[in-house]
């Protein structure tokens, strides 16, 4: 590039080799004999030499405004996306397209933006005529659902801490104010929300309130577009927070609610103290959350609980089984006589001997027959820390099936008034740690299972749109990490099918769960075998990047089972309500494992995901603190790369990025048009002549039905020339 006067944009390269860096966006502050001086997005200068000029790149005019579709970027790379992000973020822009993707970077602020007026304004307008917003797609889709009698949904992704439950959060805001009947069953879908954020989110040091299950909710409509009812489906909720929290974490908040919230009376009938007494409240050394109320937040979920038509009883069910746990949890197992403890526990209904008994023997059912044997000191602490996970998870599934008997209406079923219905998928991002399990490999397959539907339906809307449009056009290359999937979940023998094969057979350990898994598919490139036999770490590689798993205690984890014992003092249980929340769950016949519900649950999932016709909103984390206008571009690259924005990007690289219909076209470009063939009337011969006299007889750019499809490269000659008539 020669040398730039003042004033101009560019791009600046600093580092061309490291992973996640990518030219940063400058501007030119000072010019003179052999060098520049330019001051980047963030404020740093920088001297430029001749010697250095390679580095810096002219900016497309579209990069310095920023633009609100970034398929309209004039430079679609990377570079171009982060600081188009960047820009937006600085102006509390905060939500983008990149064609029909929402990409929202999280504000971390309050922002005048979903107000009713906000609400209102976005009612029944086209993507496009109003500037991005999250009520622009919850629109589309009620829009697109009257319309076209057809199942809408949304997949938010994203991780922890970028903002899904929020999102999640507005848009069934918004099509409850949209469906606008002001009744009991809006009022019960909205309140769903804080009861199940009650039982399943937790303070992590991600995010002051992040959800630890999966969710889809499934609102139904009926023929006029007024909500009649919902359901919620969940995925697999974190049960071992309830025993352990990592440093500067919490227990789910229902706990430190109850302890803020309820009353001396109600905390003495429990025998219930503060938060700070309890061993399963103080592990991650953190009861409080600077950000959250927790006595506010019991008052709103006991009034949420009664629209959701939890009795009093119920109520009252759930907080004796919550101290239960609480209680236990100081329970350390030698002291097992006290006979003050034993007599509390013995409470929710269990009797002293049963509850000593079960949980200091461990009996196996295999092949039909019991198996006993006594535990030690540290087993018995772990058979009390598996019953406790199994009450919560328990009461956990009760909860949503509590929810869903409110606000599920069996008539919108009936064939002759067959509902419409949007979904709203609030699950899980991809996790990469330092230390990843089983939960993990759930999570990661969860993510694969959803890119490949992200790359599947924008793949195919890219091919509908070039035939509709008699495009003729080659097979677009793009990354699909269906390859990945089969190895992981679908073909037999696959991963997860071989450790759930592992898991039901009892001699099965985590090391010949190991030894298959390298025998099948040693040879994969998506398999990475641990480096010795000693290693218990394996990787996959994930459309994301690679994840090393740390096999030890999958099989166990896997299996989910409470040993017989427990479950026979539950079942014998004089505590009613315990009874109720295991029933139908008898270890000795159950079948399936944690994994097999999973892929399970996944499968149904996806399935109705394929009938529906789908909305992405890629949610990003711009800094790990938690703060307002700050903007690590690092981290937003790499958030961009694995969500599929960037794959987006390749795919519409690949065709034709740049798209106009003829009017636009001629529009901004008519002054290119040779003197000799102005005052024409046809519109699309009008721009076929300026393509051909600014581009060339040139293959690369098409003339479709109703839009002229251009590369990148040609907007730029085509500004350029701009710029100079
Ligand atoms: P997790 O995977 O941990 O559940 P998440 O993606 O669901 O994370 P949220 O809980 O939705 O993340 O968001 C985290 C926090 O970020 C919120 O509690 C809120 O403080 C802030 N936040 C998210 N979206 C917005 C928004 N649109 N406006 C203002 N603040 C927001
Ligand atoms: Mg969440």
């Amino acid at each position: 590039m020669l040398f730039s006067p003042q004033g101009d944009h560019v791009w600046l390269d600093t580092q061309p080799n490291s992973e996640f860096n990518v030219p940063i966006g400058a501007v030119v502050k000072e010019s003179d004999s052999g060098r520049i001086l330019l001051e980047d997005d963030e404020g740093k200068e920088h001297w430029i030499t001749a010697r250095n000029m390679h580095m810096v790149q002219l900016m497309h005019p579209s990069s310095v405004q920023g633009v609100e579709d970034m398929i309209r970027l004039g430079d679609l790379h990377e570079a171009g996306m982060v600081h188009n992000l960047l820009i937006r973020h600085q102006e509390h822009k905060i939500y983008t397209y990149t064609g029909s993707i929402l990409v929202a970077v999280n504000p971390y602020q309050l922002l005048p933006l979903y107000t009713v007026d906000q609400i209102r304004l976005y009612c029944n307008k086209r993507i496009g005529e109003l500037p991005p917003h999250v009520f622009a797609i919850a629109d589309n889709c009620y829009f697109n659902m009257k319309r076209n009698k057809r199942d809408q949904c949304c997949v938010i992704s994203g991780e922890s801490g970028a903002g899904k439950t929020e999102s999640t959060k507005l848009i069934l805001q918004f099509l409850a104010a949209v469906s606008g009947q002001h009744s009991w069953i809006e009022q019960q879908i909205l309140e769903a929300n804080p009861i199940l954020e009650a039982f399943g989110n937790a303070k992590t040091i991600r995010n002051d309130n992040s959800s630890r299950f999966g969710k889809y909710i499934d609102i139904h409509f009926n023929q006029s577009g007024v909500i009649e009812g919902a359901r919620i489906e969940q995925f697999l909720l974190e049960k071992s927070r309830v025993c352990r929290q990592a440093p500067e974490e919490r227990n789910y908040h229902i706990f430190y609610c109850m302890l803020m919230g309820m009353n001396t009376e109600q905390k003495k009938m429990l025998n219930l103290g503060t938060a700070s007494e309890y061993t399963y409240l103080t592990m991650g050394s953190c009861t409080s959350c600077e950000s959250r109320n927790d006595a506010k937040d019991y008052a709103h979920i006991r009034s949420a609980m009664k629209i959701l038509m939890f009795s009093d009883s119920e109520h009252w069910d759930i907080s004796k089984l919550l101290a239960a746990i609480l209680h236990l949890g100081n329970f350390v197992i030698v002291l097992l006589l006290i006979q003050t403890l034993l007599d509390f526990l013995c409470s929710p209904g269990m009797t002293r001997f049963e509850l000593q008994n079960s949980l200091t023997n461990l009996s196996i059912i295999v092949r039909g027959e019991s198996v006993s044997r006594p535990l030690n000191v540290v087993q018995a602490a772990n058979g009390k820390d598996a019953f406790v996970k199994g009450i919560y998870g328990q009461i956990f599934l009760w909860i949503v099936n509590k929810i869903n008997s409110a606000i599920f209406n069996p008539a919108s079923q009936k064939p002759k008034d067959r509902h419409q219905s949007i979904g709203l998928l609030d699950i899980f991002g991809f996790e990469n740690f330092s230390n990843n399990s089983f939960e993990q490999l759930c999570i990661n397959i969860a993510n694969e299972h959803l890119q490949q539907f992200f790359v599947h339906h924008v793949f195919k809307l890219e091919q509908e749109e070039y035939i509709a449009e008699h495009i003729a056009w080659n097979n677009i290359d793009f990354t699909d990490n269906h390859q990945a999937l089969e190895v992981i979940a679908l073909k037999p023998m696959n991963i997860i099918s071989l450790i759930d094969e592992e898991s039901r057979f009892p001699k099965g350990t985590d090391a010949t769960m190991l030894v298959k898994i390298n025998s099948l598919h040693g040879k994969s490139n998506v398999y990475i075998p641990p480096r010795s036999v000693h290693d218990t770490k394996f990787g996959i590689n994930h459309f994301a990047g690679v994840v090393f798993y740390e096999s030890k205690d999958f099989l166990e984890k896997n299996r989910d089972t409470l040993s017989a014992n427990v479950m026979q003092v539950v079942h014998s249980s004089k505590n009613k309500f315990l009874r109720e929340i295991f029933q139908g769950l008898d270890t000795t016949k159950r079948l399936s494992t944690l994994g097999g519900q999973f892929k399970q649950s996944l499968e149904k999932l996806m399935k109705i995901l394929e009938q529906c016709q789908p909305y992405f909103i890629r949610c990003i984390k711009p800094n790990d603190y938690k703060k307002p206008l700050l903007f690590d571009r690092e981290l937003c690259i790499k958030q961009l790369r694995y969500s599929g924005v960037m794959e987006t990007i390749q795919i519409r690289k690949a065709g034709y990025p740049v798209r106009y219909r003829f009017e636009e076209f001629f529009e901004r470009y008519r002054f290119l048009l040779p003197w000799s063939l102005r005052q024409k009337n046809d519109t699309r011969q009008s721009c076929i002549s300026i393509s051909q006299a600014v581009l060339g007889k040139d293959e690369s750019w098409q003339v479709g039905r109703t839009k002229i499809f251009l590369k990148d490269h040609h907007d730029t000659v085509l500004e350029l020339q701009l710029q100079n008539v």
